[in-house]
């Protein structure tokens, strides 16, 4: 026995993504039988299977910014100023202008989340946000004794917001509200009529808009992508917005961990001190990575970004064409990002209770691993990242299908 027993923070007790919890469900039991080749849907880490690289201008700039030993040192906490001021550049448009000082840089888009809402959030408050949505918006949230209340998103309306679901949502403790367009993990993509209704509730009720624009322009033919700053800037600019975007989705480098916030409109100035002090600790994001994402964002990649939209389009096209007629699933046809979520009605089979039951099957009996839509803060869909390559993505549909048929109800 050691004579220590060193016992962790409340904060870090608190501090649980719930999704490990679910997966582990999801895993539990024997090892799948299935001889088939593991298929994972689940990851969202679109440099798993080699088929998406970023461009090489990205990779050049990393190569020789290590090489020239400019890029060693320390930086200024909030960012180095070539970044933010490329940034700045990039997401300015006729309509929205940003300087370097509304951009502060952070450890991925992750990063960038932690930093607004550990400098908006005290204990007790509550920010809304998106269900079915990204999980870590809640962990943040709860690191910090606050808490996150949901606002839905409609299936039957290609996961647009229930507005009167977000305007009950809101109560004296609500501070902001978080808007993720594309959207994890629903591959849905807001029009600006859509987005101006949002933006409406937030001024009418006096709270926060903050977007994450991770998969920004990350759309596919038929949709486009509006920053919310842009659709602020048109309706006035009166609405102040926070939004958070990253290098890790548009040019495929979640590993290099930049990602940053953008300050627009008025009354933000507080927000981003206390938000830039809190940068102080921990010195902020790698300094090579962040330089190198300078260069990228600098030339634009726009023949890179245009061609890695089709090859996800191609994708998600297979994914959703090789589930179309599937007994007992929905499928919603994905605009962008890199997800879909697949609807299943449990009453259609005869041993299927729910979508954890759904994920642990499949993954045991085809071997193909998707996550359930509980992980998201819905019941009975699943998941399915179409980031693999096309023939995998139509095998993984296949397998499904055979399932779907063998639990027939
Ligand atoms: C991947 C992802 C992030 C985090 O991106 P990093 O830059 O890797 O931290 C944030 N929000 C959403 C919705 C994501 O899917």
């Amino acid at each position: 026995m050691s004579a220590f027993t060193i016992k962790p923070s409340e904060k870090a007790n608190r501090t649980v993504n719930p999704i490990r919890a679910i997966v582990d469900q999801v895993l539990a039991g024997p090892p799948s039988t299935c001889p088939l080749e593991r298929i994972p849907l689940s990851l969202g880490d679109p440099t798993h299977f080699g088929n998406l690289l970023p461009p090489d201008i990205l990779t050049t700039a990393l190569k020789e910014s290590a090489e020239s030993h400019k890029y060693d040192g320390y930086v200024p906490a909030f960012g180095c100023p070539n970044l933010r001021s490329s940034v700045a550049n990039s997401f300015s448009s006729s309509n929205v202008t940003y300087t370097p000082d509304d951009i502060v840089v952070a450890s991925g888009c992750s990063g960038a989340l932690e930093l607004l809402l550990t400098g908006l959030l005290n204990e007790g408050d509550n920010i809304l946000v998106p269900k079915p949505g990204f999980p870590l918006y809640e962990v943040i949230a709860n690191s910090h004794g606050a808490s996150v209340k949901y606002y839905n998103l409609n299936p039957e309306d290609n996961w647009q917001v229930d507005l009167k679901s977000l305007e009950d949502a809101v109560d004296s403790r609500t501070v902001g509200v978080v808007i993720n367009n594309p959207s994890n993990p629903c591959g849905s993509v807001f029009g600006k009529e859509h987005l101006k209704d949002i933006l409406s509730v937030c001024e009418k009720k006096g709270v926060l808009p903050m977007g994450d624009e991770v998969y920004g322009n990350m759309v596919f033919e038929g949709s486009e992508f509006f920053s919310l700053a842009e659709v602020s800037a048109e309706m006035g600019g009166k609405i102040p917005v926070v939004s958070c975007s990253g290098m890790a989705k548009q040019y495929l480098v979640p590993g290099m961990r930049v990602g940053w916030l953008m300050f627009y409109g008025e009354g933000l100035d507080a927000l981003k001190g206390g938000v830039k002090n809190l940068s102080q600790v921990v010195l902020g994001a790698c300094h090579l990575a962040q330089q190198a994402s300078s260069v990228a964002l600098d030339d634009g990649c726009v023949e890179f970004k245009k061609e890695l939209n089709l090859k996800l389009q191609t994708q998600a096209n297979a994914m959703a064409s090789s589930l179309q007629g599937c007994h007992g699933l929905t499928i919603i046809q994905p605009q962008g990002a890199m997800y879909t979520m697949v609807k299943l009605d449990p009453k259609k089979f005869k041993d299927i209770k729910d979508d954890i039951d759904f994920t642990k099957m499949l993954l045991d009996e085809k071997n193909v691993f998707a996550l359930p839509g509980t992980c998201f803060g819905i019941e009975n869909f699943f998941r399915a990242v179409y980031c693999a390559p096309k023939e995998m993505l139509e095998e993984a549909g296949q397998r499904i299908r055979e399932f779907c048929e063998d639990h027939k109800a």
